[in-house]
């Protein structure tokens, strides 16, 4: 029996897919695409077919963005308290569904289950974040410098906004960005990845039970993102782009909407640099490397993507960490034991494997690991590799799986070199017992987010974003997210 098949409705801790895969959402109602083309949503453990949802046309992209336009006044004018209100009970409903959201987010992205019920707290915390922060927006009173006249500026939201998300964390890159959104009084449009978008309609049903009216969030899936996505930023009502996936399509689409002139924030690729000194809590280090390389089984932007360990410490370190890996379990998601789940698909596999390759090709060492295993499903097994060379490919990209590669160095200042030796700046982890070390060296690498003396970064309430090609502007924090989705208007007035 499948997975799909033991998943009943009469069970409300797990998902209806049928439910979940009803249509696209838009202007509140579950509709088929124009084309009538439906996209296979694939299970990662098996490479079976777990539901089918619409694939999406440019005329389904000019219907949605007819229904935010037509939601927009009155949301916008829905008083701050009420979007607050309707906000915190996305993050109640979230919490109170969040066992069926977590296996659901489990089948169609494959990661373990203890990681998908992270990630849907996190997705929810969003919400509440938000709705704290929608009752807080303030504008600004001043006078001119000459003393002629008074300037006000206030905060108004930006317009419609267009969200793109990725596959690896299908609920909390999308409450990321909806939840600021709505909070700052904009209506939306989603297209989450087609390898994940059954959360992303979960989701949607959760919104509308919480009251969020039709209209103002509207999801589309589709095959052809290009020309679908195109769509939407060329109409003139939409004027916010907000995506997170590959700094590849990021650069695409930043070229799209300069075509006219629209906000563009971009959350892209990562390479992390781990920086271990020899003088770091051994103990410590590991248990923030497992979660830095292994949140995700390494299928995340911020996931530790080169280990620099200092001489002395190295051995010991290399040790613990191929220990610790080699005894994780992998299996399928869903599985409660499960550590490491399957990869998103075999291309990703593929890539993984080349990387491997190219290491050990160069003199990489395999301490656990190293190589797919053959059958069903789409696994990679954790994997260790010492002695590998700054030459590798893995050095330059984004491995995005459960691979950790160690490299040596000697000095401080070496260190901070090779951290800062490639085009990402997203996040960087130190280990050190030496406080002014620590905020030396987190100061110097060239990082949007740097964890000291931590394995994890992500917060909703801390500026989440990076530097260099990780992207532009920032998701969460204090002001930071929902000032991507607001508008500076200033009046100049006397009196
Ligand atoms: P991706 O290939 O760039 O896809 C991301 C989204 O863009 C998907 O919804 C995808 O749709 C869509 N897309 C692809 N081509 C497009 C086009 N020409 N026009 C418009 N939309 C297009 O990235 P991914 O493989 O899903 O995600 C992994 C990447 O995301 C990694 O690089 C990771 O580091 C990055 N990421 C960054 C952050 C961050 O916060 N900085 C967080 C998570 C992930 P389809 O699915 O239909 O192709």
């Amino acid at each position: 029996m499948t997975i799909a098949q033991q998943i009943t409705p009469a069970n409300r801790h797990l998902p209806d897919l049928n439910a979940a895969a009803r249509g696209l959402y838009i202007d509140g109602q579950w509709r088929p695409s124009h084309s009538g083309r439906q996209i296979d949503v694939v299970d990662p453990s098996t490479g079976g077919i777990l539901a089918t949802v619409p694939d999406a046309t440019i005329e389904d992209a000019r219907a949605s963005v007819d229904a935010a336009a037509a939601a927009a006044p009155s949301w916008r004018a829905t008083p701050p308290r009420k979007r607050s209100e309707i906000l915190r009970r996305c993050f109640e409903l979230m919490i109170d569904r969040s066992d069926m959201l977590a296996t659901l987010i489990s089948m169609e992205n494959g990661k373990a289950l203890r990681d998908a019920r992270g990630e849907v707290a996190y997705a929810a915390e969003f919400f509440r974040w938000n709705a704290e922060e929608a009752v807080r927006i303030s504008g600004e009173f001043a006078i001119a410098p000459s003393g002629t006249n008074r300037i006000i500026v206030d905060y108004q939201p930006i317009g419609i906004c267009l969200l793109i998300t990725p596959w690896n964390f299908p609920a909390a890159m999308a409450t990321r960005k909806i939840a600021p959104a709505l909070a700052a009084g904009c209506t939306v449009i989603l297209k989450p990845a087609s390898e994940t978008p059954l959360t992303a309609y979960a989701l949607a049903a959760i919104y509308e039970e919480a009251g969020v009216p039709k209209g103002v969030v509207n999801v589309l899936t589709t095959t052809n993102p290009g020309p679908v996505t195109s769509t939407v930023l060329a109409d003139p009502r939409v004027r916010k782009l907000s995506f997170t996936g590959s700094t590849g399509v990021g650069r695409q689409l930043l070229a799209e909407a300069s075509k006219h002139v629209i906000s563009c924030s971009m959350e892209l690729g990562g390479n992390a640099p781990f920086v271990v000194f020899d003088d770091a809590d051994l103990d410590a280090a590991l248990d923030g490397a497992m979660i830095a390389k292994m949140r995700n089984a390494g299928e995340a932007c911020t996931a530790a993507n080169r280990f620099y360990v200092q001489s002395r410490i190295h051995d010991a370190f290399a040790k613990g960490l191929s220990d610790r890996m080699s005894a994780l379990k992998v299996g399928s998601g869903v599985e409660a034991d499960t550590d490491c789940g399957p990869m998103i698909t075999r291309k990703a596999v593929d890539k993984i494997s080349r990387l491997v390759d190219d290491a050990k090709g160069k003199g990489a060492r395999v301490l656990c690991g190293g190589e797919a295993p053959s059958g069903s499903g789409f696994f990679y097994p954790p994997t260790v590799l010492a002695n590998v060379s700054a030459e590798s490919e893995m050095a330059e990209e984004e491995i995005f799986g459960p691979v950790a590669p160690i490299y040596r160095f000697e000095t401080e200042q070496e260190a901070i070199d090779l951290a800062n030796d490639t085009e990402y700046g997203l996040a960087a982890y130190v280990y050190t017992r030496d406080l002014a070390r620590g905020l030396r060296v987190s100061s110097a690498i060239e990082a949007g987010m740097i964890a000291l003396n931590r394995g994890l970064v992500s917060d909703p309430a801390a500026p989440f974003g990076g530097v260099k090609q990780s992207g532009l502007g920032r998701e969460g924090g204090q002001h930071h997210g929902i000032a991507e989705f607001m508008e500076a208007k200033y009046i100049a007035t006397s009196f």
